[in-house]
């Protein structure tokens, strides 16, 4: 036998029977070594014996495979040892378990006795944390990573009738798996839950459960998640209902936070908004007909607005849950065709019919919609064609048999922006997570051991600069506001101030804050000062002051505006203080592309040669705040003894682009005496590049002074 598992020892618990023989059976199918646990009682648990286990290992060996069984009960410390041993003495190391030993004891709450709890209660969730700790061990000493494959359930995420103990075990288990991940992720062990749904002795009486929803389904999964395919994939719980897999996720809403502290009154008052989620872009009005249909009309009436010479080309247009159509434009005619074979010369992806429908009405900025990736393409030259060839909006005019009188509508007159002080964008409560952490700690070079990832096992902190990865919602939200009617192409990042209070850590919930701040007119354009505030817990942990610039002319990006230039660019002759701390840092040629994925910031400005120059840049270049990041690695290096809590604000302005294969150096130096009563050490610095140009000045960190 070989596959994607050879050489690998896997334990699966509760094997004898139903979803764990079939588990044992594909692992050892793949190329695993597997131990056969099974206590062999009844489905209540009572009972036991060597045959189920038995069974199926000779079931295995008949099949070519390895194994050996086990009988020991997951719920006892010592047998739960002991599987863990077996597996070691027999195959010499362990790489996968899969806790899936179960019993029920179904009974409603004021019906279950302390013994029908603990019973359940013991093998599901006790048992799930004692073999996983003996395994984690095993696993730590061998050092070669390895899989935790968990089994919980709908009745523990979701609830189910009569089944407290079942429940609060499964449950238990999705949030053991989430803690186990977190812990395992140095050592290269990932934790996973599935919760399944198939015919079993467990499920033999559910009528609900069809008897096509077989455990061989299931297995797969497994078998995946035990793979080196899903190496990155960790700390997560899927459903597998038969072949239906998906996955379940914690959501939280935006919430609410009042000036004032609440009052009983006021939470029942604000208790819809409390709980409403963030409601999906409104469609076009017109929809009404329904997302397929008015889609697929939208579509077909394409070529009757194509207005392209000599393309001669094949596009694939995809709307997540509402088909997929293709347009061939050829002689300078355009057709429609309803079922696209592959990827022609390009896909365009819509993330639903919302997106679609709310560009074809004008009430989604094209620009807007791609920076914030609800549109995609496979080819940006093939998206960029289109958008020149095709008017969409007439397309939906068209498709609704509107009359094509109307001309586009005048754009409406501006709306001063100043209404718009005070606006404020509500985030989304969400977890600062392993993977973005680590995305961003090697997009922005800081691979120091403070750091997650970086320090021995308690290191989850994450560089203070990551704040903005949470800010980019707010930024996002603030450029797709129509009130606000932000053109992308006109925008300049210009300053960054952050002030920063407290360290964040992988595995916080945070939530950002975004408020439009102020509003200053310039004879040039306008600068809108947008405040971000990140919480955690209710406390924040960072504020920054983002300052944009929006020129008043369609001048493309690449040429800023003189005046923006003359108060931008400080004098490079100016004197400063003796240099104390200097860092260099070379620019990847890569850095900007990770530093979109890190930070979210995906305009393609950073990422898309073409599309930079476009918009009259010489070529890509990198976001000012993964440049600020370096600042930051400097300012905690040279000036905090490498102690990243000491750095409690950074403010910087952004004079001239950044390129892949510069060469910074960050230089600082002391600005003016410490301020010993508030313990405060200020340094001015800038970065300049290879040629010496300052990229980044009027530069401020302020550093709390050494403790002792
Ligand atoms: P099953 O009864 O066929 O399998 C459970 C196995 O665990 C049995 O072979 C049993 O002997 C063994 N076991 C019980 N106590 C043990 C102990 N203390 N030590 C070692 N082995 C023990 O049921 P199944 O449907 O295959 O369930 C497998 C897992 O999937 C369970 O954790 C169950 O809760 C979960 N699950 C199943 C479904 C489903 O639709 N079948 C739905 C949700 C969750």
């Amino acid at each position: 036998m070989s596959g994607v598992l050879d050489g690998k020892v896997a334990l699966v618990t509760g094997a004898g029977g139903g979803l764990g023989e079939a588990y044992a059976m594909a692992l050892a199918a793949a190329g695993a070594r597997v131990v056969v646990n099974d206590l062999g009682g009844a489905r209540d648990g009572t009972g036991g014996g060597a045959s189920m286990a038995d069974r199926v290992v000779e079931a295995i060996r008949a099949a070519g495979g390895e194994a050996v069984a086990d009988y020991g009960s997951v719920s006892d410390e010592a047998q739960a040892d002991g599987m863990i041993a077996r597996a070691v003495e027999a195959f010499g190391r362990l790489d996968v378990v899969v806790n899936n030993a179960g019993i029920l004891r179904d009974k409603t709450l004021v019906r279950m006795s302390k013994a029908q709890w603990d019973a359940v209660i013991d093998v599901h969730l006790t048992g799930t944390f004692l073999v996983t700790r003996a395994a984690f061990k095993q696993l730590l000493r061998a050092g070669q990573g390895g899989r935790i494959i968990n089994t919980s359930s709908v009745s523990g995420l979701k609830g189910s009738f009569g089944q407290g103990n079942y429940g609060a075990a499964k449950a238990g288990i999705a949030g053991l798996t989430r803690v186990v991940a977190l812990e395992g992720r140095k050592a290269g062990i990932t934790a996973n839950a599935i919760a399944p749904v198939a015919k079993t002795r467990m499920t033999e009486d559910i009528d609900a459960v069809p008897d096509a929803m077989r455990p061989e389904d299931i297995a797969p999964l497994v078998v995946w998640l035990a793979s080196d395919a899903s190496a990155e994939v960790t700390g997560r719980v899927f459903g597998a209902h038969g072949r239906h897999y998906f996955e379940y996720t914690v959501e939280t809403t935006p919430g609410v936070e009042p000036e004032q502290a609440w009052t009983h009154e006021g939470i029942t008052a604000a208790f819809e908004r409390i709980t409403a989620t963030v409601s999906a872009p409104a469609p076009a009005t017109s929809a009404a007909s329904g997302g397929d249909d008015a889609v697929r009309a939208i579509f077909e009436a394409l070529p009757r607005v194509y207005e392209g010479k000599g393309w001669d080309a094949s596009i694939v247009f995809e709307v997540k849950g509402a088909g997929r159509y293709g347009v061939r434009t050829r002689d300078d005619r355009a057709t429609f065709d309803p079922a696209p074979q592959g990827k022609g010369d390009g896909v365009v992806t819509f993330d639903s019919a919302a997106t679609l429908l709310a560009l074809a009405s004008g009430k989604l900025n094209p620009q807007q919609a791609f920076m914030s990736q609800k549109i995609a393409t496979s080819s940006l030259d093939v998206l960029m064609r289109f958008a020149k060839c095709f008017d969409l909006a007439r397309a939906a005019r068209l498709a609704r048999g509107e009359e094509e009188v109307e001309a586009a509508p005048e754009a409406a007159p501006e709306r001063a922006m100043r209404d718009l002080i005070g606006k404020k964008y509500l985030g989304r409560a969400g977890f600062v997570t392993a993977q973005a952490a680590r995305l961003y700690i090697d997009a922005t070079e800081q691979h120091d051991p403070p750091y997650f990832g970086e320090g021995g096992e308690s290191a989850t902190m994450v560089p203070p600069m990551f704040a903005v990865r949470p800010f980019m919602e707010g930024l996002i939200a603030f450029f797709e506001d129509e009130e606000a009617g932000v053109d992308l192409t006109r925008v300049l990042h210009g300053e960054q101030d952050m002030r920063f209070h407290a360290p964040v850590h992988v595995g916080d919930l945070v939530v950002q804050r975004t408020e439009i701040f102020a509003v200053e007119d310039k004879s040039s354009g306008r600068v809108v000062r947008l405040k971000q505030r990140l919480l955690r817990d209710g406390e924040i942990v960072c504020e920054a002051i983002s300052s944009m610039f929006i020129r008043a002319t369609t001048r493309s990006v690449g040429d800023k505006p003189a005046s923006a230039k003359a108060s931008a660019a400080p004098s490079q002759e100016q004197e400063h203080p003796p240099v104390v701390f200097s860092a260099q840092q070379e620019v990847a040629a890569d850095q900007s592309l990770r530093y979109a994925e890190a930070s979210g910031d995906h305009n393609p400005i950073h990422v898309d040669p073409e599309f930079a120059r476009a918009a009259g840049l010489p070529g890509i270049i990198l976001h000012g705040l993964c440049t600020m990041a370096f600042a930051s690695r400097a300012v905690v290096q040279g000036a905090c003894g490498g102690d990243p809590v000491r750095l409690q604000r950074l403010k910087v302005r952004f004079i001239k682009p950044v390129r892949p294969g510069d060469v910074l150096t960050t230089e600082g130096w002391r600005a003016g005496a410490a301020d010993d009563a508030a313990g405060v050490e200020v340094y001015g610095l800038e970065l300049l590049n290879q040629d010496g140009e300052v990229v980044l000045g009027q530069a401020v960190a302020e550093v709390a002074q050494a403790v002792g």
